[in-house]
């Protein structure tokens, strides 16, 4: 205590001008009250939720207008997913904002919404492991907010798709897309994580899953965890990336399968929290971020505005006059050379990612942990 207080004296007595003295930038202004009582975030969420109204088609539908030749790549690729995948995320942002079908300004956009993504399960969607957890989200927040029969039914045929889809092991795939289906890429780690993020807060809006598929997809990440904090890129083998991105969403799927406090896994939390800000870092940064603020979020209030600080200011920054971004993150040539990258998924993506992403504590999306999901053990 003396000790500490005598540095303190010699520190704040140090000369802090100065030729050499390094420049500071100034600090965020983001925090454990964002968005609330944060007008940055506020006014972002405001334009960004206008953007995404003029986007939407009568349909309901806000599309996923991808951008250059990966972009015109995946459309050929995956169809109709991009767009299920851009309006889900875009109806949360809605829904985070305080709308729902009958209230708010943005009610007419959530009521179409709810429309378009509610015969999901029916259409043949190639790449369908992302859009129907996407999905599956939207009508879980939203099912919280009005305890409807149609948003009820809606969770549970997503529901049921999802729980049929998980392989015998615990993994699932990108979906049922034909080239994807070895018995290897029937078992993604990061398909687990979307998809126990999405059955988990189902649960948590009082949809029924089956606790056997928790069960086994809680198997399949004790098989692909590394010792050291992170998960291999499927069952049997890892590819070497992106580390960042399954470690910290691998965190948010452990919260729901009860393992979060389990000290196997306690290096998760600390190779994440080292290395939070590489979460970006790879092919599909916009959601490796949207799924590290929810399990930030999750770990509490001082994690959430460690992240806030580190991203909140970088990411408004991409946001035009129109109140769109293109995309919040620069193309990485290195990483993006050979695969696709939702980095070239447009600006309706990018721009529901932003407006989800700051609106994080809005949502009811997993029921209070009885104890700190963060245990004395996962110290930094
Ligand atoms: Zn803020």
């Amino acid at each position: 205590m003396l000790r500490a207080l005598v540095i303190g004296v010699l520190l704040a007595s140090a000369p802090s001008a100065g030729v050499h003295a390094r420049q500071e930038p100034p600090a965020s202004p983001h925090g454990k009250m964002c968005p609330e009582n944060c007008a940055k975030c506020g006014d972002a969420v405001k334009h960004a939720l206008e953007f995404l109204t003029q986007h939407q088609d009568e349909s309901g539908r806000i599309p996923m207008e991808k951008t250059g030749k990966r972009g015109a790549n995946f459309t050929n690729m995956f169809k109709q997913a991009g767009d299920v995948m851009t309006t889900s995320l875009a109806g949360l942002a809605f829904l985070g904002a305080g709308n729902t079908t009958t209230a708010g300004p943005h009610r007419e956009q959530v009521a179409k919404i709810k429309q378009y993504l509610s015969d999901l399960p029916r259409r043949r969607v190639n790449g369908d492991t992302w859009p129907a957890a996407l999905a599956l989200i939207f009508y879980s927040a939203l099912h919280q907010k009005e305890k409807d029969a149609a948003s009820k039914e809606s969770m549970a045929k997503l529901v049921a798709f999802l729980s049929k889809q998980q392989s015998k092991q615990g993994g699932w795939s990108l979906g049922r897309a034909q080239g994807f289906m070895t018995e290897d890429t029937r078992n993604l780690t990061a398909a687990v994580n979307v998809c126990i993020f999405a059955l988990g807060w189902a649960r948590a809006a009082g949809a029924e899953v089956n606790p056997e598929v928790f069960e086994r997809s809680k198997r399949f990440l004790e098989k692909t965890y590394r010792d050291d904090g992170w998960f291999n890129y499927m069952i049997k083998r890892d590819n070497g990336e992106p580390r960042e991105g399954r470690a910290v969403a691998g965190l948010l799927a452990l919260h729901y399968l009860g393992a979060a406090q389990e000290e196997k896994f306690a290096a998760t939390y600390t190779f994440a929290r080292r290395n939070m800000e590489r979460v970006t870092s790879h092919h599909v940064p916009h959601l490796h971020l949207l799924l590290a603020g929810f399990a930030y979020r999750l770990l509490g209030a001082e994690d959430w505005e460690k992240f806030a600080q580190v991203f909140f200011d970088k990411l408004i920054a991409c946001q035009g006059e129109d109140g769109g971004a293109k995309a919040l993150f620069k193309f990485d040539r290195k990483i993006m050379m050979t695969i696709w990258t939702d980095h070239s998924f447009g600006p309706n993506y990018a721009t529901a990612v932003l407006a989800a992403l700051l609106q994080v504590p809005r949502y009811q999306f997993a029921p209070a942990p009885s104890k700190p999901a963060r245990q004395e053990f996962m110290v930094k």
